[in-house]
């Protein structure tokens, strides 16, 4: 795992995610009346774990990614054509022995990592790098505490992929329109890194994204952020990291459409640099 990274850019996005759709994101507990309960916080709050959503936003990139840009993401797919070793063990097990090489260099084990990972891998991580993109925990905007809902599903027969007979069950959900806060940390990015992150951010800003599944199935899972809710702070270099260290505040602050242009030009460049 690649942490030896000097620190070069950091950058804090915050806003507001909006349900377009009811949600549901199982526990794995159930209760007397619900077979899959929604998460919940420590303070027994529902809420969005930020891991899912980081999961949810690799997804949305990787689906449209490859459309635009060949070779670009390797979808931890092991049948993957492309050198990147993330999801496929024996490509995995050739980039283990390289580092394990003895007298092998850090430089050159971070070129390697470097030149043969996919590019929505160098962002959202790898077994052999660090993910660039973190995101907090969604929890209810201003200590709110929605509801879930009980709602009645069909269990799918997986092997005939019909309703299998009388295997009605309930799970939870919360529903259209609850609100949760958003917030997104990056560091170390390149143009090309936030024109990948980008992708799925426009996706979520035109609340075209899903999370939690299902949602062929049972229209479930729609969510937006909300582009007057927008707030990114950051630092890009090394005087601007100075600045930041000695006067404790974000050197560089944008919020609602700057921010959404900040994505839409990072998204554009790398579009353009791969059509060049
Ligand atoms: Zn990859």
């Amino acid at each position: 795992m690649l942490t030896f990274e000097k620190l070069e850019n950091r950058y804090h996005l915050t806003g507001t995610l909006e349900l377009k759709q009811a949600m549901h994101i199982g526990s794995g507990d159930s209760d007397d009346a619900i077979d899959s309960l929604f998460v919940k916080d420590q303070g027994f709050r529902h809420y969005i774990p930020g891991s899912s959503f980081r999961g949810a936003l690799r997804s949305n990139v990787e689906r449209i990614i490859g459309s635009v840009i060949p070779n670009s993401s390797c979808c931890l797919d092991p049948e993957s054509s492309l050198p990147c070793p993330s999801g496929n063990r024996t490509k995995q097990k050739k980039m283990n022995e390289y580092i394990a090489e003895p007298g092998r260099e850090e430089k050159d084990i971070c070129q390697k990592i470097v030149a043969e990972l996919c590019q929505t891998c160098k962002v959202f991580g790898s077994p052999f790098l660090s993910s660039r993109v973190s995101i907090a925990d969604l929890h209810p905007v201003n200590n709110g505490k929605p509801e879930g809902q009980k709602r009645f599903g069909v269990a799918i027969d997986r092997d005939t992929e019909t309703a299998a007979q009388g295997l009605l069950f309930t799970y939870q959900v919360v529903e259209v329109g609850e609100k949760f806060d958003f917030e997104l940390w990056a560091e170390n990015m390149t143009d090309e890194n936030w024109g990948v992150l980008g992708i799925g951010l426009v996706e979520l800003l035109s609340g075209h994204f899903w999370i939690g599944g299902k949602k062929n199935a049972s229209g479930l899972g729609q969510c937006q952020l909300l582009e007057n809710s927008l707030r990114l702070e950051y630092f890009e270099g090394s005087t601007s990291l100075k600045k930041y260290l000695t006067e404790q505040k974000w050197p560089k602050q944008k919020s609602d459409n700057q921010v959404k242009q900040f994505i839409t030009d990072k998204v554009q460049a790398l579009l353009s640099l791969t059509a060049a």
